[in-house]
Formats: C-alpha cells, structure tokens, sequence
C-alpha cells in the first residue's frame, strides 16, 4: 500500500469508485481508496439498480439526466456489461394528493428535457400485463429510466480507475485520521498509514464514524432497507414499477428475475442487516395486489443493506468548516447508486478545475445550522 497520496478517498462503493474514477480520467490519478471490505460490500452491492430521472427538484432532475447519460455509455467504456435496460418507470398514485404532486413533476421533468408522461390506469395496464390498477388514479411514466446491475458498475469504474493509476485497497479499514491544528496529516489503517492532507468521506451508511475520526458530527443516520429477488421468469415486465402508497418497487432484470422492495416506517436507525420476516410478508402481500400473476412465483434470496440518510432527504456534500481538507460526499439514501455518476464527475470537477458546481453550496453540512433546507418528497428506490 502507499504510503502517501494527495487524495485519500475512504469507501470503495460506487461513489467513492465514481470519484475515482472520474478524477482519474481527468488525469490525476495520485488518489488511493480504502475499503473495509470488498467492493460491493455496503448499499452499492445491495440495492435494486434502480435509475430513474423522475424527480421534484431541478437539480436532481438535471444530475440524473446527466448519470443516465454517462451510465449508457459505461458498458463500453469500462468493457463490462452493466446490463443496463432502459424500461421505464412507472409510479402509482392512488391519492389526489400524490396524483398532483406527479402532475407537477411531469411539468417540471417536462421543461427539463424529461419525457414524463401521465397515463390513465387502463394505459398502464398496457405497459405492465396483468396490473391490477384498482384504487389507482392515474400513473406518471417515463420510457427513458431504468434498471441495471450494480456489481459490474462497480467493477468497470474500478478496473478503470486502476488503469489510470489510482491503487484501490480492499480489507483496509480506516481507523484513524490524524491532523495538526486544521490540516490533515494522516489516514491510518489496520494495514498502516498513509499521509495525505484531503480525505473524501465516501463511506456511505459509515460516514458518520469517519466524521466523528475528525469531530465532526454529521446528522446521518442509518436504516436498514430490505429487498428481495424471485426466480427468473421470461421477460415480461418493461419498468420498474413503484407504488406511491406504501413504497413498493419492483422491476424485472435482465436475468428474468424480479426484484424488489418497500417502505417499512417502523423501521428505526440501526445497522442492522439480517432479514426479516415482517419485510416478506408486507412485500409478498404488495407484489400480489399489483401483480397477482406472481402468485406461485418463489422468492429466491432476500437480504438487507443500509440507506445512509439526512434529515432532508438530499447528501451532504463539499468541504467542512472544522477541518481543511475534509470533503463529504454521503447521506444518498435510497438513491446514491443512481446519482453516483453524475456526482462523481461534477465532484471531480469542483476539485481538480473549481468549476463551481451551486450543489457543493447547497448541500454543505452547514445548511441543517444555517436552517436552509428543503426537503426532497420524492425518495423511494
Ligand atoms: C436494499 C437497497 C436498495 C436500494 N435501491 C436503490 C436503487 O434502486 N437505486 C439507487 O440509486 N440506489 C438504491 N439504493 C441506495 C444505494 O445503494 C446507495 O445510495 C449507494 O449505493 C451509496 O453508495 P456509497 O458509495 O455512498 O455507499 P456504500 O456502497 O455503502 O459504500 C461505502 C463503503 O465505505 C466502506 N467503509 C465504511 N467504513 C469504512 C472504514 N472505516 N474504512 C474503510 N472503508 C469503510 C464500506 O465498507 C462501504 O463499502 C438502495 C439501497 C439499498 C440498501
């Protein structure tokens, strides 16, 4: 392992590999990755896949327009089949309330180059075969969103980083970060030190432990997020489908298979990660209203992963007031894997070339004391 960098980068997961990545091709490459583990490890080795630029903010709507650019590229580019297939997203609402919320995001997608369109039950009973729309309003879908596989992302961000030069070092748990006065002098390991003056806290649902190294305390806090995957049936399924009333998704991957989860508001913040059988039970039971097709369909695996959140639902971003050199890049939620691109490079940008991306301001630690936040609605998988 080296023993000095100009950037340490803490989290092997798709955004600290984006990073990498990123900064890489720019042609800095004197970056090293820590990973307590291996490199699916944490949420970006155990989530839905899930891509989707319907959103009710611009800035998010622009950044996914912006990853769902880059991703349909990263196949080619990194020389791993992602898997990436563009079926669309389609969102039920079965509330006035919701039903205007959608109509509102259309409007906003719309404006911003989003081909969202609403569609009455009886179309989305078109799009998805035998989904069963009673209590639904009306339905908000977007051809262009979609769903992929997230190991071999990983895997071609890392194999290209590591091309370029960046070392990524896997089972090196980060246990320490030394400074003097506000400088960072040293991130230490269980496999030695390396000296280093900025460190990129990428470490997801752990993030606030590699903060308080630092005295640093962010507001994330982990939740547990289950999901499951059924035997693979023959294609039949084109979008992802997410239910507005409970937090159900699900989608259909390449492979056949469906795969998918839901909200559970009882869940409390832990890190936690066995599987549960209230989660079967409630997503079973969802999975069957919408789609009673599935009735004799078997679960194959079920399995959990952590959701690092914010209060206000949007990440935590840029440098920090206590220490210099420290840059946050966490709290995704249940939508990091498909903002990792996009955040990956403007983040590479803000650095190398201080291209003044407005996020890194906006999202700063320091809004929750300055009370400048505004809560993005829309945060399902
Ligand atoms: C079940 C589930 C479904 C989801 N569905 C979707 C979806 O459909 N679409 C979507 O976009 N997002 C989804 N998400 C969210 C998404 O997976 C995450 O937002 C994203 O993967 C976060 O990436 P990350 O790199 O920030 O964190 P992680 O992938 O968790 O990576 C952080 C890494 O830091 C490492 N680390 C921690 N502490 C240390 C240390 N001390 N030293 C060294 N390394 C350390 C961890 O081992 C981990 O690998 C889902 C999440 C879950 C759990």
């Amino acid at each position: 392992m080296r023993d000095r960098a100009d950037l340490v980068i803490v989290g092997g997961g798709v955004v600290g590999l984006s990073l990498a990545c990123q900064l890489a091709r720019m042609g800095f490459c004197d970056v090293v990755v820590l990973e307590q583990g291996y490199l699916c490890f944490g949420a970006s080795g155990r989530n839905g896949g899930g891509i989707r630029q319907q959103w009710t903010t611009e800035e998010n709507i622009l950044l996914m327009k912006e990853s769902v650019r880059l991703f349909r590229r990263m196949a080619a580019e990194t020389n791993y089949n992602i898997w990436f297939r563009q079926g669309g997203y389609l969102f039920l609402a079965r509330d006035g309330k919701t039903a205007s919320t959608l109509e509102a995001n259309m409007k906003l997608q719309n404006r911003l180059g989003v081909p969202t369109r609403m569609v009455s039950p009886e179309r989305a009973r078109g799009i998805v075969p035998g989904l069963d729309t009673r209590g639904v309003e009306v339905c908000a879908y977007n051809p262009t969103d979609g769903v992929l596989f997230p190991f071999p992302a990983l895997w071609g961000m890392a194999k290209v980083a590591t091309q370029l030069g960046v070392e990524i070092n896997t089972y090196t748990r980060v246990t320490d970060i030394q400074t003097r006065g506000k400088q960072i002098v040293k991130v230490v390991t269980d496999r030695g030190a390396i000296a280093t003056s900025r460190v990129v806290n990428a470490a997801g649902a752990w993030s606030w432990q590699i903060a308080r190294m630092l005295g640093v305390e962010l507001p994330n806090k982990p939740y547990r997020h289950e999901i499951l995957v059924c035997e693979p049936l023959k294609p039949f399924l084109d979008p992802m489908v997410s239910d507005l009333s409970d937090g159900t998704y699900f989608s259909q991957t390449m492979r056949g298979e469906i795969c998918g989860g839901i909200s559970d508001p009882e869940e409390k913040s832990s890190m936690e990660t066995r599987s549960s059988f209230r989660f079967l039970h409630r997503m079973c039971r969802s999975m069957l209203r919408l789609l009673p097709r599935l009735a004799d369909v078997k679960v194959m695996r079920q399995w959990a992963g952590y959701y690092d959140e914010t209060p206000d639902g949007n990440p935590i971003l840029g440098p920090v007031e206590q220490v210099d050199g420290f840059i946050q890049l966490n709290g995704f939620g249940g939508h990091g894997f498909m903002l990792a691109p996009a955040i990956g490079r403007q983040a590479a940008e803000w650095l190398l070339r201080k291209v003044d991306h407005p996020m890194f301001e906006k999202y700063d630690l320091g809004r929750f004391a300055r009370g400048e936040v505004e809560r993005e609605i829309f945060v399902i998988g």
